[in-house]
């Protein structure tokens, strides 16, 4: 059953999905491929599931001038998924301060830990510059509590989200920014398999 929803053919694969699990993407003014991650932006939208195989097999097969009926400029993978990664970096950025702002942000080891083990942590951020022993702790506690571990920023900017000095660990409460979070933290592992 897939109700009412619209569905959409990904550009890549060809495979029909809910519009609402794939990856929009419309031309700028300028004539650019632009991935539009909250499928808001006006005029025609080409789709792909968001994978990096299926944005490599839409360009392969030229896809992206055939949907939008023009020539397209841009359309080099790195130079797209260099564009996925700058706008989900930001929009991240955006749900952590959001959080905070909220009151729903914890850090600093040993309130986090105090969290974890009382299930009630969203999405755990840790710091790419943690030390080894500190970061297997927390994969450890995260994995425990089934908890996803994000480690997409350092200590410095975790610490500037939130208003604060570096921190080591972050934590976001459930609820709320988690869902739309999570969504988007899916997509940059799919692109950028293992960096985060
Ligand atoms: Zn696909």
């Amino acid at each position: 059953m897939t109700g009412n929803k619209p569905q959409r053919s990904c550009l890549g694969c060809g495979a029909t999905k809910d519009k609402g699990d794939l990856l929009r993407f419309v031309l700028s003014p300028e004539g650019c491929l632009t991935p539009d991650l909250k499928a808001k932006l006006p005029g025609r939208g080409g789709y792909i599931c968001p994978h990096r195989a299926c944005l490599a097999l839409a360009i392969k097969k030229k896809r992206f001038p055939a949907t939008f009926k023009t020539p397209v400029e841009g359309v080099v993978q790195e130079k797209i998924c260099s564009g996925i990664r700058m706008l989900i970096t930001e929009r991240v950025k955006g749900y952590i301060s959001l959080a905070a702002k909220a009151g729903k942000v914890f850090s600093g080891s040993d309130a986090v830990a105090g969290r974890l083990r009382g299930g009630k942590v969203g999405v755990l951020f840790i710091a790419t510059d943690l030390s080894d022993e500190s970061r297997k702790k927390f994969a450890a506690m995260a994995g425990n509590a089934g908890v996803e571990l994000v480690a997409m920023f350092d200590k410095e900017s975790l610490g500037t989200l939130i208003g604060k000095e570096h921190r080591g660990v972050v934590a976001v409460e459930p609820g709320g920014f988690i869902a739309p979070l999570k969504r988007e933290l899916e997509i940059f592992r799919n692109f950028f398999d293992g960096e985060v």
